[in-house]
């Protein structure tokens, strides 16, 4: 053999051996609930649930603190692998989000059992699993909506297939599979939580269609919201929004300025409770807009730059992907305006129709409408969040226009005086969720929406009235 053949088959054999090696996480993930196919995924979680529901409530509560501490444990590395991951957001706040989720997110106390007492004896009305439950994930929030839906989905008794979004596949598979070792070490069943190898449309239009699934639960867009409520299964929508802030003349100026800024930054705008577009009364506009640049925001007065930045972002009425979740200071240098990185949101001044505030971003562009009086902006706010019924975040001192406002405009969140986080538990009081099922009606989701009401009837007994 001449020299340069034995050169070309030890490099073939390196190739085959390290062609080996990357299968052998694939092969060891199998057994963390990652499967080829999806309807492999289905059978195991099916199993799974099986075995689950014999366990007693003490031991499910034990699973569920098994995964809140895994969560927590791992909120650094999920955050740092969905931001290298996705390109998207920032890694500070992730960690924030992923531990918000992991301790906020109601476990097996959610699920209340009502009691009906009389003459003709005692019922309950209690909270029963669905079976197996198909999730489908959003790239925006990857391993936060993950263990949301695992701790509530879980807690109600149930097994969940996870459908992550493509984008965020590592992220999503790696949170998977340390919620499965962390079921198994506390005395779980193995494959409670599943998923496949390669998450695409594909294999969640299967999943959709499987017996197995009971329910369906979409956190998204419109596109797949759509595709779960038309599936022909029971199905949550946790769909878009583009939440509208209103600021009228009674609020504390220089306080919703930097409320607004807060929570139009949190993680580059990601959260889709986030503040999209302001809309000011004029008569405190100039000090609202003052106050934004004190606490962070750049401001951009020329026309020109704010129809380039439009184009820019803006494409076929949707946010253009490749700057969702950016830094401000990025997104400007792509119309040749240099920023310090320490700006955290760009604003303009538009009109209502301006694509800017009816489209929704997810990145930290904020654009402002003066109007007239707050009956006014009411009235635009309600137009652009198209009727999401998604949140709506407002500035006021006055009860009777928080209340018009709220009235109004339907969000399932209403955040008043506060960043729009509030709504979702950081710095406001109630639990969280990334489960925000505005379209379908349940709200904020926990345990409670995963779960089936049945009623057991006892008749001329243990009434002790
Ligand atoms: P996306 O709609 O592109 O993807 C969400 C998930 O749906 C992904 O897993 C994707 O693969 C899947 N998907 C998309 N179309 C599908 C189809 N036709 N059939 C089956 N699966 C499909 O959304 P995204 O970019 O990941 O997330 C951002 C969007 O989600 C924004 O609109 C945001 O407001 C919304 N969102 C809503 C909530 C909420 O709680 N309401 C939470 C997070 C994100």
């Amino acid at each position: 053999m001449s020299v340069d053949a034995q050169k070309i088959e030890k490099l073939v054999r390196k190739i085959l051996e390290e062609m080996e090696e990357k299968k052998k996480p694939a092969e060891t993930e199998c057994e963390w609930g990652i499967f080829d196919h999806m309807n492999q995924a289905i059978e195991a979680a099916e199993i799974a649930q099986k075995e689950f529901v014999q366990l007693s409530l003490g031991q499910r509560g034990k699973l569920i603190e098994a995964i809140r501490k895994a969560a927590k444990e791992n909120a650094e590395k999920f955050a740092r692998m969905a931001v290298d991951e996705t390109g998207m957001g920032k890694y500070e706040d992730k960690i924030v989000k992923n531990l918000l989720a992991a301790e906020k997110t109601p476990g097996i106390e959610d699920l209340r059992t009502e009691v009906f007492s009389g003459d003709d004896g005692l019922t309950l009305v209690e909270l029963s699993p669905y079976g197996v439950i198909g999730a489908i994930t959003p790239t925006t929030n990857p391993t936060e909506t993950i263990i949301c839906n695992s701790i509530g989905m879980i807690a109600a008794g149930n097994a969940v297939v996870f459908s992550p979004h493509p984008r965020a596949k590592n992220t999503s598979l790696y949170a998977i599979k340390i919620f499965n070792q962390a079921i198994v070490e506390a005395g779980g069943p193995k494959n409670l939580i599943t998923t496949v190898a390669n998450p695409s449309i594909e294999q969640a239009e299967i999943m959709m269609k499987h017996k197995t699934i009971k329910m369906l639960v979409a956190t998204g867009g419109p596109g797949v919201v759509k595709a779960v409520l038309s599936s022909g299964k029971k199905a949550i929508g946790a769909g878009a929004g583009n939440p509208p802030v209103v600021v009228d003349e009674t609020a504390d100026i220089e306080k919703a300025a930097k409320d607004i800024i807060a929570g139009c930054s949190f993680d580059n705008n990601l959260p889709c409770v986030a503040e999209k577009e302001v809309i000011a009364v004029e008569s405190i506009a100039d000090r609202l807009i003052d106050y934004m640049k004190k606490h962070g925001a750049y401001e951009i007065t020329n026309k020109e730059q704010i129809q380039q930045l439009t184009d820019l972002v803006v494409e076929n009425g949707h946010a253009n992907k490749e700057f969702v979740g950016k830094d401000a200071a990025y997104i400007l240098k792509h119309i040749g305006i240099n920023v310090p990185p320490d700006i955290r949101v760009a604003i303009m001044e538009v009109d209502g129709k301006h694509p800017l505030v009816t489209v929704e971003l997810m990145m930290p562009i904020l654009p402002i409408v003066r109007v007239k009086n707050v009956d006014q902006a009411i009235e635009l706010a309600v137009e652009v969040e198209h009727g999401f019924r998604h949140t709506a975040i407002m500035h006021s001192k006055n009860v009777d226009h928080l209340t018009k406002f709220a009235k109004a405009i339907q969000t399932t969140i209403f955040v008043k005086n506060a960043p729009s986080y509030a709504g979702i538990g950081v710095g406001g009081e109630g639990y969280a969720t990334f489960t925000i099922a505005g379209p379908t009606g349940e709200g904020l989701t926990s345990a409670k929406d995963f779960a089936r009401k049945r009623k057991c009837v006892l008749v001329d007994a243990l009434s002790i009235r």
